[in-house]
C-alpha cells in the first residue's frame, strides 16, 4: 500500500483523463446521503481512464470499491479506505440499428428509458423510475413491475481482474433476483452494456411511463433519502407487509426512520448516521423474524 498522497500522484501520472478527489464524504454519493470519507474518490471519463486507474490501484494493491450512482449503498460512517471509483463520467448513450441502445456503465437508467422512449423502442419503460446507472443496475439485475434488466440486456462489457476487456452475452450474465455473475466477481467492472428493445409507438411508451411514475409517487416516500427497498423480497411474502403488520411505520432510531409512506423503505429523515440505519435494520429484521419466523435479507449493499 502507499500513502493517499503518494496513490494521487501516481494516478495523476498514469491518466489525465480522471477526476480525483481526497477525503470525498461518501454522503455526496449515496441516495442515502450517508458515509464518511472516501480516502481516494476517482472519476474516470473513458473506459481507457477506466483501465489505467484500475492498473494502478492494482499495482499498489490499494482495495477499491466500484459505485455507480449510490442509490444501492449503505456506506459506514468510517467511509471508505482506499479508492472509490465512480462511473458518473462514463455516460455516453448511443442508438444503433434493430432497437439496439448501446450505454457506459455511468448511464442513469432514466436518461437511457428517456431516449429509448423518444426512439419508439419499448421494454425500458420499467427502469425509468429507478435512480439506478447502467452498471449498478446490471449488477443488481434492477427490476420494476413487468421487467427486469435480465429481459433487455444482451451484452455487458467489462474488465476482468487483471484489465482485460471481455463480454459477457446474454445468458452468460447469469442473472436472478437482484443478483448477476458480477455479483460473484467483484474484482471485475462493468463498462458498458448493449441493450436490445422492440419498436413501439412513442406515445404510447410515453403514457406507460408516466404512470408508472405515477404509481412510484403515489406509494414510495420519494421525498426523502433511501435506497429504495431496504430488503429483498423473500418468499412468498413481501417485506413491507410484514414489517407493517409488526406496526414498525414511523419507527426511529435517531434519524433513520420506517418510512410511513411505505414500511419497505427505511429512510434518512435528515443527518442519519451509518449506526443509526443499521440498527433501525437490525430493530426490524429481529421483529419480523420474532412474529412470522421469517430473515429478512438486506438488498441495499452494506460497505464498511
Ligand atoms: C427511491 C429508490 C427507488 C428504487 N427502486 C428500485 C426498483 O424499483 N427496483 C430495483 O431493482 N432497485 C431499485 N432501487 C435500488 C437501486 O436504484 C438499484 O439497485 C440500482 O440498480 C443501483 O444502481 P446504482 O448505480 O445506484 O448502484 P450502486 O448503488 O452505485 O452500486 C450497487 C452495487 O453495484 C456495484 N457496481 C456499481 N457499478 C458497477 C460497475 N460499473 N461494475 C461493477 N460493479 C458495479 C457496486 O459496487 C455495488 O455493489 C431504488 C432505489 C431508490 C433510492
Amino acid at each position: 500500500m502507499v500513502t493517499t498522497q503518494e496513490l494521487i500522484a501516481l494516478l495523476q501520472e498514469a491518466e489525465s483523463d480522471i477526476e480525483i478527489y481526497e477525503n470525498e464524504p461518501m454522503s455526496r454519493h449515496t441516495t442515502f446521503a450517508i458515509g464518511g470519507p472516501a480516502d481516494v474518490f476517482i472519476q474516470p471519463k473513458t473506459v481507457g481512464a477506466l483501465q489505467n486507474a484500475l492498473r494502478c490501484l492494482r499495482q499498489t494493491e490499494t482495495p477499491y470499491l466500484m459505485v455507480g450512482n449510490g442509490s444501492n449503498m449503505l456506506v459506514s460512517d468510517a467511509g471508505v479506505r482506499g479508492a472509490v471509483v465512480c462511473t458518473a463520467e462514463m455516460d455516453h448513450i448511443a442508438v444503433g440499428t434493430r432497437g439496439r441502445i448501446t450505454a457506459g456503465a455511468g448511464a442513469l437508467l432514466s436518461a437511457i428509458a428517456r431516449r429509448a422512449q423518444r426512439e419508439g423502442l419499448t421494454g425500458a419503460e420499467f427502469a425509468g423510475g429507478i435512480p439506478g446507472s447502467l452498471g449498478g443496475a446490471v449488477f443488481m439485475n434492477a427490476g420494476a413491475y413487468d421487467g427486469q434488466m435480465a429481459l433487455i440486456v444482451r451484452r455487458t462489457e467489462y474488465l476482468d481482474g487483471e484489465g482485460n476487456l471481455c463480454m459477457a452475452e446474454g445468458p452468460e450474465n447469469a442473472f436472478g433476483y437482484r443478483k448477476s455473475i458480477f455479483r460473484d466477481h467483484p474484482e471485475w467492472t462493468i463498462v458498458r452494456a448493449e441493450l436490445e428493445l422492440a419498436e413501439g409507438d412513442p406515445a404510447a411508451i410515453l403514457l406507460k411511463m408516466n404512470d408508472l411514475a405515477q404509481r412510484r409517487r403515489e406509494k414510495q416516500p420519494l421525498n426523502y433519502p433511501s435506497a429504495g427497498s431496504t430488503f429483498k423480497r423473500p418468499e412468498g411474502h413481501f417485506a413491507g407487509q410484514l414489517i407493517e403488520q409488526c406496526g414498525l411505520k414511523g419507527l426511529s432510531v435517531g434519524a433513520a426512520q420506517v418510512s410511513e409512506k411505505h414500511a419497505g423503505f427505511l429512510i434518512n429523515r435528515g443527518g442519519a448516521t451509518c449506526a443509526d440505519m443499521l440498527k433501525l435494520i437490525e430493530t426490524v429484521q429481529n421483529r419480523v423474524r420474532e412474529a412470522f419466523g421469517v430473515q429478512l435479507e438486506c438488498e441495499v449493499r452494506i460497505i464498511g
